[in-house]
């Protein structure tokens, strides 16, 4: 990557405002996952015993204004636990205040301070100079370390980078990009993509990047259905997009002129009501009845998927293959994920958002090689676009 880095700065003395991902979720003031915190860890820790003064910042939620559901307080807390020193809060909806002001000048050297909430502040999203140079102020080097929020082009992503002396991206952002940029333009053959989830609508362009990529494509999940349904498959009441049955033609076509092997499940999980207990059985892709639903890929599926990956050396995953929120729907998800746990030699990658959750929740979290902590920031990635919040970042 040729951006700058927190190794190629001199932050002795200096504040430094880093921004992270702490988007995390909060259930009655307790966070329930905490993966995104520990994940900035490094970045702070490096810069704290360099010597600077460390001003942290995040969003938290969908806030458009102040909104005490959306507080930072539970990360401040949280974050001082895993640091194991004082973390200071800086209680104040206006994010950068005089008070702020003052706070931040009383910092000594290796002090960390975390700024509330910035989408408490209209602009934020907006990437509004005004609050991006408010930002700005309260530091010299602005370090973006927050990958999940790097696809959006706002105040604390973009702005503030313009209003500093100098700017770096972090050692979290730095791996994110380097394992998923390495997978996706420089990648150890064979390579295989797997993509599930709900929707064809929101990966069409992932998949059309990653059909001049990969060696192998193999789709499950909900998304399949629009698949089979172009292969002539009647699907039942599974989730079909009618408006995307020629997308997904078009793409089964490429594949086959560039000689990519493309999977589709053979066999349905398939169900009558939408809910974990409940009569379900498993039939063939083609013969689903007319009040079933597709809900899991079937066992000879999962042999199939698995095979396809054991010699793998290059997998790249985003989105379940059912709905593994339901126990009784986890079977595929499980499947290729022990497939993937099985892979000695390769390198393993998770998207973000479901997917990432569900290997974690599934307990195959530290048999990935890596596991994204973004989700809509890795699926722009996996387009093949550039992300904003690294393109604001100085060049090294
Ligand atoms: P990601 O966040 O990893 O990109 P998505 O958001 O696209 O994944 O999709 C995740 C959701 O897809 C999960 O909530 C899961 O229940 C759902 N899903 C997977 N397979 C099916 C299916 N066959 N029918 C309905 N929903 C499904
Ligand atoms: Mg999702």
């Amino acid at each position: 990557m040729n951006k700058k880095n927190i190794e190629n700065l001199n932050v002795s003395g200096k504040r430094v405002l880093v921004r992270c991902d702490f988007n995390v979720p909060v259930e009655n003031g307790k966070i329930t996952d905490d993966n995104r915190i520990r994940a900035a860890l490094p970045t702070i820790q490096k810069l704290k015993s360099d010597g600077g003064k460390i001003i942290v910042c995040s969003h938290l939620g969908r806030a458009k204004s102040p909104d005490p559901k959306f507080s930072l307080a539970p990360v401040a807390k949280r974050l001082a636990e895993l640091l194991g020193c004082d973390v200071l809060f800086a209680d104040d909806d206006n994010i950068v205040s005089d008070n702020v002001r003052e706070m931040v000048d009383k910092m000594a050297c290796g002090d960390v301070l975390l700024l509330q909430n910035t989408r408490f502040r209209s602009e934020e999203s907006k990437n509004e100079d005004s609050f991006s140079k408010e930002l700005a102020s309260l530091a010299d080097i602005f370090v973006n370390d927050a990958f999940g929020s790097s696809h959006r082009a706002h105040c604390s992503t973009v702005g503030a980078a313009k209003f500093v002396e100098e700017s770096a991206v972090g050692y979290l952002m730095e791996k994110e990009i380097n394992f998923l940029g390495n997978a996706v333009n420089n990648p150890v053959r064979p390579f295989v993509a797997i993509l599930g989830g709900a929707k064809v609508s929101d990966k069409i362009p992932v998949i059309e990047n990653l059909l001049t990529k990969v060696d192998t494509l193999i789709i499950g999940g909900g998304m399949a259905y629009t698949f089979l349904a172009a292969q002539g498959c009647e699907v039942g009441k599974s989730l079909l997009e009618s408006d995307r049955i020629e997308f997904a033609k078009e793409m089964i076509e490429k594949a086959k002129a560039k000689g990519i092997l493309l999977l589709l499940p053979v066999d349905t999980v398939v169900i009558k009501e939408f809910k974990n207990d409940t009569e379900f059985k498993t039939v063939d892709s083609s013969a689903i009845e007319s009040d079933w639903m597709g809900v899991d890929i079937g066992e000879k599926t999962r042999g199939i998927f698995a095979d396809a990956l054991a010699d793998a050396k290059t997998v790249i995953w985003n989105g379940p293959m059912g709905v593994f929120e339901f126990e009784n729907f986890a079977k595929g998800t499980i499947a290729i994920a022990q497939a993937l746990a099985n892979i000695n030699d390769g390198t393993t990658i998770i998207g973000g958002g479901d997917s990432a959750a569900a290997v974690i929740q599934l307990g195959f979290a530290d048999k990935m090689t890596h596991i994204s902590t973004g989700g809509g920031a890795s699926l722009e990635f996996l387009e093949g676009k550039e992300l904003p919040g690294v393109v604001a970042v100085n060049d090294n």
